[in-house]
Formats: structure tokens, C-alpha cells, sequence
């Protein structure tokens, strides 16, 4: 992991969103299956989309937890 110019995930962004969403055909949605498959940073980013996504949904009860603030901020940053 190290000199990485340009993000080389730079079409998954498009693909996870509304891959979350469940917002893909199928042949798109296999598309990303593939790519999630291949590509680690894609998969532990979706699988914390995927979490965080779940939580957002129960965050009218509860208030998110810092370290998870955290680990966004830390996902957000090298994508800008
Ligand atoms: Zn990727």
C-alpha cells in the first residue's frame, strides 16, 4: 500500500452508492459483486457503508458512537 497516484478505485464509487442503494440492474449489481470480490479496499469500505447504512437507520434511537465518526473521517479522507 504505498504510492498509490491515482485511487484505483475510482469508478467504484459510482458502482457502491447505488449498489447500497439496491439501486443497480442485475447486470450491474454483478458488476460490483465482481468487483468486491477482487478488491479489498471496496469491500471493507462497502461492508462499513453496508454497517453504516444499518445504523443510520437506528440513529433515531441511538447517537453514533465516536470511534465510528472517527473511522468515517478516516475512510472519507483519501478519497477527496
Ligand atoms: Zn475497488
Amino acid at each position: 500500500m504505498s504510492g498509490f497516484a491515482i485511487d484505483p478505485c475510482d469508478q467504484c464509487e459510482e458502482l457502491l452508492q447505488p449498489f447500497l442503494d439496491r439501486d443497480l440492474s442485475e447486470e450491474e449489481r454483478m458488476v460490483a459483486e465482481n468487483h468486491l470480490t477482487g478488491c479489498e479496499y471496496c469491500r471493507k469500505r462497502y461492508r462499513f457503508e453496508e454497517q453504516l447504512r444499518r445504523f443510520v437507520r437506528q440513529a433515531v434511537v441511538e447517537p453514533m458512537p465516536p470511534e465510528l465518526k472517527t473511522k468515517l473521517s478516516e475512510l472519507r479522507t483519501p478519497l477527496i
